[in-house]
């Protein structure tokens, strides 16, 4: 007879892996599907993470692996696959990926997001050939070159500090006349003495035959046209909900994100989501893995009671 799980856990991020680790705990019959080869999502392109109580200044890609060898140590099952659908029957929920299907009293939506894109020209021919959307990953490529970041959030700005610790020169291209990030940020974004700021200003393409060699950029308020030489252009424009398989079968805001609370219960019975993948104020490594916490707990309740 196939095997039934308590819950299916879709995604092995931090929400993913607190999941995983509360539903070891709880001792419920606990499966995790993740799409790469190595668990951490979003963390492992993050160079240095700040802000996570008790790991200050974390390599990123450590920090996951601490994730995972907990929720390892603890017997958590994964397997690699991708997720393309869930069948909801009377009791089951079907899990349908490119391996196989997994059968689950439940399910945890836990599959995070991604990078959104600009959509010019020269994007999608110029990417990993000096287009980059992490600088974490890409930064050190570029040693002693000149780059430019598009953005104005938290990720641009520290993808503008990290690299011009790397870089000779970071231009950060932004759309308005001030930063959203924080003001800590930016006060160390304006101390770095080789970063230039190109306010008010959009990227129209990137340019280059077998690499970047430029990106054109337009001033929106008095429309001028420059080119800028660069080797590289990183991406920082925000982020996009990986919700797509997830549409049709539950509700998600105009956004694409899953429409949850804090106890991460979405509008179908027994399918919960947890992370930056449902509607909240803060994605965060945090508040993913608190979700994570939470969305076990809604699927204790759902089990006694369901
Ligand atoms: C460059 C960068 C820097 C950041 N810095 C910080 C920081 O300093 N501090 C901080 O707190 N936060 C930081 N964040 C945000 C933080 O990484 C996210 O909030 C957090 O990772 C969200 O966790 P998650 O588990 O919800 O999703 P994710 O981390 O996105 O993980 C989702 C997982 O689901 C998998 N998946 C997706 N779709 C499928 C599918 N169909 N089938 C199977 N698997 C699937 C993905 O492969 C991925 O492993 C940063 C993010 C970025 C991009």
């Amino acid at each position: 007879m196939e095997k039934k799980f308590d819950t299916i856990i879709i995604g092995s991020g931090p929400a993913g892996l607190a999941a995983a680790i509360y539903a070891e705990r709880a001792k419920l019959e606990c499966l995790i599907i993740e799409k790469n080869y190595v668990s951490g999502g979003q963390v492992i392109n993050t160079y240095e993470v700040d802000n996570y109580p008790g790991l200050p200044g974390i390599n990123g890609f450590d920090m996951a692996t601490k994730f995972r060898e907990h929720a390892d140590a603890l017997g958590a099952e994964f397997v690699t696959a991708e997720v393309s659908d869930i069948i909801i029957e009377e009791t089951d929920r079907k899990v349908v990926t490119d391996q196989g299907e997994f059968i689950g009293k439940t399910v945890i939506l836990a599959a995070g997001a991604r990078h959104r894109k600009l959509g010019v020209p020269g994007e999608e021919e110029l990417a990993g050939m000096g287009v980059s959307y992490c600088a974490t990953c890409d930064g050190a490529f570029f040693k002693n070159k000149t780059v430019a970041v598009v953005g104005g959030g938290d990720v641009a700005v520290e993808d503008a500090i990290f690299l011009a610790r790397v870089c000779e020169k970071v231009f950060l291209i932004h759309r308005r006349d001030e930063l959203r990030a924080a003001k800590i940020l930016q006060e160390k974004l304006f101390a770095c003495g080789n970063v230039e700021v190109i306010w008010d200003s959009v990227v129209n393409s990137i340019n280059g035959e077998e690499n970047v060699e430029s990106v054109t950029v337009t001033n929106i308020k008095n429309e001028k046209e420059e080119k800028v030489a660069v080797d590289g252009v990183f991406i920082a424009v925000g982020i996009l909900p990986n919700s797509e398989v997830f549409q049709n079968i539950v509700e998600t805001d105009e956004h694409g994100y899953i429409v949850a609370n804090e106890d991460c219960v979405t509008n179908k019975k027994g399918i919960f989501a947890a992370g930056d993948i449902r509607t909240k104020m803060l994605r965060q490594i945090i508040t993913a893995a608190a979700d994570g916490a939470n969305a076990v707990t809604s699927v204790q309740n759902y089990l006694i009671y369901a």
